[in-house]
């Protein structure tokens, strides 16, 4: 057993408590929520500080994890998915060292659980024996080509079956983008799962995905022809990206939508209006800054209670995978934001997203959620300075 007490402890489920001590088991289980008071000093473990349950990542590419610094910066997404593309042939022995590199990353800047896509199956060893928890998003996209339905599920759903599900993890076939999936890849995926899952897609990244729906403009254009790929079955939809793929994907899964850099507040009051089991945003704001040089607006979010949760992306497009960095990034750019607001997209947001809050996101009795120590500013906020020590 552990007390474990700092400044103050921020359990997310109710309010910050000072000098507060957390009551651990050997396995990190939370016995009890307390006052440093109750306690004798010699059985207490003092720490500077603040304590917060562990960080949820809701949207990475583990297996891209390889290809650091290969892209250059502020080229805007497609540009950035052409250089990706070309990049993939590396020695699998390289890209075995570079994903448990991230996966220990992770977990030293007091990560516990990760939403991660893949299209192949190159994380799933490194997952099984992982003291992070992931939630494999097993992402498919046949650019839209309905006579690729067929081939591109039966390959895909290999890799699902090859991805990890145990060691307390949890798996679902999910779209890529709106721009990248037909009609019938998706009536596929939703087959799949069924409804209670856990499915994310990529949404309005660029200024150029909702162009393609509106009016058939705009760089996917070039970058179709660049593939060698028709659009001519293609028509504009006259709406929005989002409101060509929700319609098509399945209410009744919890669905995460990542990105959002373009989303308007029609768009995320449609999502609201559509989703049944929980509509969650994932921002990713260093990698909205590497790719595109721009970020959401948070404040259309805020006014929608939209529940937004926090992502790194991957190594190709972020220069770490931190979401305590995340966090800064977002309070740098958008000061308006509390503190206490981003830590709650950090934590307990992210932990429902991805259908883990029964043990994770939160101080709570009964609840693992691995405990962090930040350091702040004299006014709690965050600052440059402010670093993450993972306790537990
Ligand atoms: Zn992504």
């Amino acid at each position: 057993m552990r007390k474990i007490t700092a400044d103050f402890i921020f359990p997310i489920s109710s309010e910050p408590i000072k000098n507060g001590v957390v009551i651990v088991d050997d396995s990190g289980k939370i016995l009890q929520i307390d006052k440093r008071e109750k306690h004798d000093t010699g059985s207490l473990e003092v720490h500077k500080g603040i304590i917060v349950p562990g960080f949820i990542n809701t949207h990475c590419h583990l297996e891209l994890s390889h290809m650091k610094g290969v892209a250059p910066t502020g080229t805007g997404l497609l540009p950035f998915i052409s250089t990706v593309v070309k990049e993939r042939d590396i020695p699998q022995e390289t890209i075995d060292a570079a994903i448990e590199a991230a996966d220990q990353e992770m977990y030293d800047n007091g990560i516990v659980a990760v939403g991660d896509i893949s299209n192949k199956t190159d994380t799933a060893a490194t997952k099984e024996k992982s003291k992070i928890r992931y939630y494999t998003f097993v992402e498919m996209f046949d650019f839209m080509q309905e006579d690729w339905v067929e081939k591109t599920y039966a390959d895909y759903y290999e890799v699902y079956k090859g991805q990890s599900g145990g060691n307390g993890n949890k798996k679902s076939c999910v779209p890529h983008a709106p721009y990248s999936v037909s009609k019938g890849l998706f009536k596929k995926i939703n087959e799949a799962n069924g409804d209670g899952v856990t499915v994310s897609i990529h949404n309005q990244e660029t200024v150029h995905e909702d162009n393609l729906f509106l009016s058939k403009t705009g760089d996917f254009l070039g970058f179709y022809n660049a593939f060698q790929i028709s659009l001519d079955a293609f028509h504009a939809t006259k709406k929005t990206s989002i409101r060509y793929a929700l319609p098509e994907m399945n209410p009744n899964c919890r669905t995460l939508l990542v990105h959002n850099t373009m989303s308007r507040p029609e768009d995320i009051q449609f999502a609201h209006n559509w989703g049944k089991a929980g509509v969650y945003w994932a921002t990713c704001a260093n990698a909205n800054l590497y790719i595109e040089n721009r970020m959401p607006n948070y404040q259309h979010f805020m006014d929608n209670d939209a529940k937004m949760t926090i992502g790194t992306d991957s190594l190709t497009s972020n220069w770490q995978l931190s979401v305590l960095e995340e966090m800064k990034a977002i309070s740098r750019y958008q000061s308006y934001i509390s503190f206490q607001t981003i830590l709650r997209w950090a934590t307990l947001n992210g932990a429902e997203a991805l259908q883990m809050d029964d043990d994770l996101g939160s101080l709570e009795v009964g609840k693992t959620p691995g405990l962090n120590l930040l350091n702040l500013d004299g006014d709690l906020n965050l600052s440059a300075d402010t670093k993450v020590k993972r306790l537990l």
